[in-house]
């Protein structure tokens, strides 16, 4: 590898090649300088991802990580409703990645940044003994009464969902069985790598619907689907009701799995789909059903918000089965889980 400010000179003359608009100053100066819009919001969001907890290099192609360490940022700005504009990218860089790895990276990253109009504006460089950490940074705008938050769903309101689930977690459970991405191959084994390696999630859709006033509330379904509808009724102090039948499955899900019953597990615990989780009231649902329409994205009505029951206050969610209701206990990703030194929810609670 070259010096530190070779390799920043050289980000710096590949950012400068994108659209920057609205930039007054970008990478070289001490921070980078954004010009305001009035009646807008400025939206931040981080995302980071280390080596061996977020990823393994064994199986992710540099230019597939490129490509979604900007995407799982994007994913956010999205879910609130707002238009991505400008990056920030900070790196730990091992030794194990050198010059063809970047060049591979960025490759990756800088294509989706074109795509969505999004302009590199800065970062941090700094060496890491021995794993790569990628810290994805993402500004967006959105107009001042357009944001949508978590915290917005109302009782009675549809719940939808883009897209279908389980194909990212099916992708690292293939992963894990040692297939890896071959690019030109399609199977739906090849869709499932590609939906975990290289996510693709609804940013204009999020975008949409919000300026269209479209949601009471979202949230972008990076931890499992009920996970991050539980976490959207702990903010809005509702529960929801998901329909067992009305849940899209996706085709990897099944591959991977030996019951249509643990598809369905895998499908709504499984985490990193990035599809956007909204609800909103029956009387937008044409609107809605063509806003998806108008950005090709699929999307699903898979269940009710509905008030929390008196007699079981702890209990979000619940799986509506042939009209029956069973509490659904919520299991979705947790990174803490796995690593020792560090606790789950679930031991932190008990530890009170
Ligand atoms: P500082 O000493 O202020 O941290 P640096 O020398 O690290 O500045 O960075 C010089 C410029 O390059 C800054 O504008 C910074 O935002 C940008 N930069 C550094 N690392 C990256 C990176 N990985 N991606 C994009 N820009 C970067
Ligand atoms: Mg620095």
């Amino acid at each position: 590898m070259k010096s530190e400010f070779a390799f920043i000179n050289r980000i710096r003359a590949q950012a400068a090649r994108y659209p920057q608009a609205g930039l007054v100053h970008g990478i070289g100066e001490d921070a980078a300088v954004i010009g305001q819009r009035q009646s807008h919001v400025t939206l931040v969001t981080t995302d980071l991802l280390v080596e061996e907890v977020d990823f393994k290099l064994s199986y992710a192609p540099p230019r597939c990580l490129g490509h979604k360490a900007l995407a799982v940022s994007l994913s956010d700005i999205a879910a609130m409703g707002g238009r991505p504009r400008y990056s920030l990218l900070t790196l730990g860089i091992p030794p194990a990645c050198g010059e063809a790895f970047w060049g591979e990276f960025f490759i990756g990253y800088f294509s989706l940044a074109e795509r969505y109009g999004v302009g590199l504006i800065g970062g941090d460089t700094s060496a890491a003994p021995d794993r790569l950490v990628i810290d994805s940074i993402v500004i967006g705008d959105a107009a001042m009464n357009s944001v949508v938050c978590r915290s917005g769903a109302q009782i009675g309101d549809d719940i939808y969902v883009t897209g279908k689930l389980g194909q990212s977690a099916a992708g690292l459970e293939l992963l894990r069985r040692g297939e890896r991405l071959r690019e030109e191959a399609d199977s739906p084994a090849q869709r499932a790598l590609r939906a975990h390696l290289m996510p693709e999630p609804p940013i204009r859709f999020g975008r949409y619907v919000a300026s269209r006033g479209l949601a009471h509330a979202m949230i972008d379904v990076s931890d499992g689907l009920a996970q991050d509808l539980a976490h959207l009724c702990q903010e809005s102090g509702v529960s929801a009701i998901i329909d067992f039948e009305a849940v899209p499955v996706a085709a990897g899900a099944k591959l991977v799995t030996d019951s249509s019953e643990a598809a369905f597990t895998l499908a709504i615990s499984g985490g990193e789909d990035f599809e956007l989780l909204l609800t909103m009231s029956r009387d937008a649902e044409s609107a809605l059903v063509s806003t998806a329409n108008d950005c090709q994205v699929r999307l699903t009505r898979i269940g009710e918000i509905v008030a929390v029951d008196k007699n079981e206050p702890a209990t979000r969610l619940w799986l509506r089965r042939q009209g029956q209701l069973e509490p659904l206990a919520v299991q979705g990703y947790d990174h803490f889980a796995q690593y020792s030194g560090f606790h789950s929810d679930k031991e932190a609670a008990t530890e009170n």
